[in-house]
């Protein structure tokens, strides 16, 4: 099939090029990303292959399927920037990777959880410059402290079991209980409950209207104070400027972000020689207690190589009329 590939980075054609060596699908390679203007980019091809930012409204899909697109495979599991119930009425079907590496996303988490507590990002400056103080260095054991995971789908399992590895208390809010985390005593317990007794809280849900901005300003007074967060889900989980008043008052005493609400703006490209317009995004960066990366957390081998080999799979799965277990 004929698929035009849009916000193409060099490591998608190198892992998507070997990939197709066994799909034998025609490959178009487009770098810019897909929206109601971009969209005529994919004319001839039958499906299209899209990202996180990507935005698949309906003005866009209109004109997808004007041009006959047929299929839009989503090579990541989220599709909270595709108006799905607008693609059915159109008739093109929607395929996704639900699930690619939960590791890399939960190792990524843990990451950032321990950069934040032993300041791991300001120890690698500190010491390069020669200043070996360890003034506001101090940590904390996570041996003993608690952990309030939201969301204990695939991610929020692994770093349920990672973060039991610690000697940590794992405690948990979903709207349905995994019985992988129970059998390994991840008590759960409802949201004030978990913001209250929580020492760290980590963002796993998916973003949906009842999850939208889920880290409010009422959530956060009910967090014990200075607990840290992080999300590595998608930035809309969190109202950041409730977050930014919480780090000014140290209710919050860490953030690590691998999303942001308005990421499409600068996430996956390089920025360095332009002044910063986003001045939320710029207040964040001023604060020491805060981390942020740019939605790598999915970044590993053996991640790229599954999104690749299960988007190309899924395609020809809808080529050749079969039922794809991947559709949303
Ligand atoms: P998953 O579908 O396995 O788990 C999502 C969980 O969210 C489910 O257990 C579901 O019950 C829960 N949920 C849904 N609505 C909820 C609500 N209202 N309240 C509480 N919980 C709710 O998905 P996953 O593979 O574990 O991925 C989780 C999220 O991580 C994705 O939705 C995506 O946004 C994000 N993600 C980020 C990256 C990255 O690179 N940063 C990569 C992949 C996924």
């Amino acid at each position: 099939m004929k698929v035009a590939i849009f916000s193409t980075k060099s490591y998608d054609r190198q892992f998507f090029t070997v990939a197709n060596e066994q799909y034998h699908h025609e490959l178009i390679f487009l770098e810019p990303r897909l929206n109601r203007q971009t969209a005529l980019l994919a004319t001839d091809a039958i499906a299209v292959c899209i990202f996180v930012n990507d935005q698949v409204d309906r003005a866009t899909l209109e004109v997808l399927a004007k041009n006959g697109i047929r299929l839009i495979a989503l090579r990541c599991a989220g599709y909270n920037n595709v108006d799905v119930q607008a693609a059915k009425t159109l008739g093109i079907k929607l395929v996704r990777v639900p699930a690619y590496s939960p590791y890399a996303i939960a190792e990524h988490t843990v990451g950032l959880i321990l950069v934040l507590n032993r300041k791991l990002h300001r120890a690698y400056n500190r010491v390069r410059e020669g200043n070996f103080s360890l003034a506001g260095l101090l940590g904390f054991d996570l041996h003993g402290r608690t952990i309030g995971i939201i969301g204990t789908g695939k991610i929020g399992q692994v770093v349920a079991q990672i973060m039991t590895g610690f000697g940590c208390k794992v405690i948990a809010y979903d709207i349905h209980r995994n019985p992988e985390c129970e059998a390994i005593s991840v008590e759960y317990m409802d949201l004030p409950q978990l913001f209250s007794q929580s020492d760290i809280i980590t963002l796993h849900c998916a973003l949906n209207p009842q999850t939208y901005h889920l880290v409010n300003k009422d959530a956060i007074a009910q967090m014990k104070p200075h607990a840290m967060l992080i999300n590595t889900g998608r930035g809309a989980l969190i109202d950041t400027e409730a977050i930014i008043t919480a780090l000014k008052s140290s209710q919050i005493g860490a953030l690590g972000l691998d999303v942001y609400e308005q990421e499409s703006e600068l996430f996956f490209d390089d920025h360095s020689d332009q002044i910063l317009l986003d001045d939320t995004f710029a207040r964040l960066m001023t604060f020491p207690n805060v981390m942020i990366t740019g939605h790598q957390a999915f970044f590993t081998e053996e991640a790229m190589h599954a999104i690749a080999e299960v988007t190309l799979s899924n395609i020809t799965q809808v080529e050749q009329g079969q039922t794809c277990a991947n559709e949303i």
